[in-house]
């Protein structure tokens, strides 16, 4: 019997248990941390310990929950079995849900109608076209293609960059860090959809913000570590960014006494843009156990080397 274990170090994953045993019941699965998990063949990750997964001798399969794999690459001692990830349409619809909602809440001025409600002020503005408001979109892979292709229908003008060319119907693209600074340069809106590797660490910082046009949005829900607070607080303070939406932090939950709760004109979400539903998880955590035991191709395999 092909033993799984559920393994984190900062979430309570025992909710997973009986939605992968509901879709694979010949799986042994146990938690981390009881001496039954030690001969597991398969992982499944959020933030495993570091030196968890190497301390697993017969571990052939590391599967993480979540869309993104950069928590599970992060442990050099990573023992070189297959990683896959979740990858859900649905997952890719509740981004798109997530992120027109801030888009729409910058292009029809709601941060600055909540805003004076607080004071009794009853100011309207100006309502724009979509097409007047460039959209960039950083990242085009499963969620972020998905979220251009449905701002374009709403009628934004939308920009993604990825790193290697892309052709999505009505959205402008450039690939390669060689045209970041021409994406940048004509964004209003600038969303982060990016995976978290060696070259998007700390991509959205100063030089990147002074790169847009003076005022524009940041809706950031990529990783924590894309992001370098101290930039983007400064940004703000400066107007050079007129507002953000964050919801991934490096520390989550953001500690309470983080300056980034208080920052002007920043909106603070708890790492809720989308998730995929535990159905979905447990589903494909099971093709790919029976795959794996047939000898088969995994589905939704990382690439370790390129790092997502
Ligand atoms: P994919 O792996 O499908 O797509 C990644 C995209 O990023 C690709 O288009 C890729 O380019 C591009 N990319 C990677 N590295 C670079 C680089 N150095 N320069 C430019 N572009 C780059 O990922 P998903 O769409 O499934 O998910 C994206 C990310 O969204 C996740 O890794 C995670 O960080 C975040 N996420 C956040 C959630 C939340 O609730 N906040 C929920 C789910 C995901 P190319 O196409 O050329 O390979």
């Amino acid at each position: 019997m092909t033993k799984l274990v559920l393994m984190s170090r900062d979430y309570d994953m025992s909710h997973l248990m009986p939605s992968i045993l509901r879709a694979a019941p010949e799986l042994d699965v146990v938690m981390h941390g009881t001496p039954a998990a030690a001969d597991a063949q398969i992982a499944v990750c959020w933030n495993p310990p570091a030196g968890a997964l190497a301390a697993l001798s017969r571990l052939r399969l590391v599967h993480s929950i979540a869309a993104g794999v950069d928590n599970i690459l992060a442990d050099p001692t990573l023992p070189s079995v297959p990683v896959c990830r979740v990858v859900d349409p649905r997952h890719a619809s509740g981004m798109s849900e997530f992120v027109t909602w801030g888009v729409l809440h910058y292009h029809r001025h709601f941060d600055r109608v909540l805003a004076n409600q607080r004071e009794q002020r009853w100011l309207r503005y100006e309502q724009r076209d979509p097409s007047q408001c460039a959209v960039g979109i950083m990242g085009l892979g499963e969620i972020g293609s998905r979220v251009a292709l449905d701002l374009h229908r709403l009628g934004f003008a939308v920009r993604g960059w990825a790193r290697n060319a892309r052709d999505l119907p009505g959205v402008q693209t450039f690939a390669g860090a060689q045209s970041l600074n021409a994406f940048l340069d004509a964004t209003d809106i600038l969303v982060c959809l990016l995976p978290l590797t060696a070259e998007t660490r700390g991509l959205l910082n100063a030089q990147t913000f002074a790169r847009l046009r003076p005022g524009s949005k940041l809706i950031h829900v990529g990783r924590g570590e894309h992001l370098v607070p101290g930039d983007l607080s400064a940004a703000l303070a400066t107007g050079q960014l007129g507002g953000a939406i964050v919801d991934v932090f490096p520390t989550e939950p953001l500690p309470a006494d983080h300056p980034l709760w208080r920052a002007p004109n920043l909106v603070v979400t708890p790492h809720m843009a989308s998730v995929a539903s535990s159905e979905t998880i447990g589903t494909q955590i099971a093709h790919n156990a029976r795959r794996l035991a047939r000898g088969e191709p995994l589905l939704n395999l990382v690439d370790i080397a390129r790092g997502y």
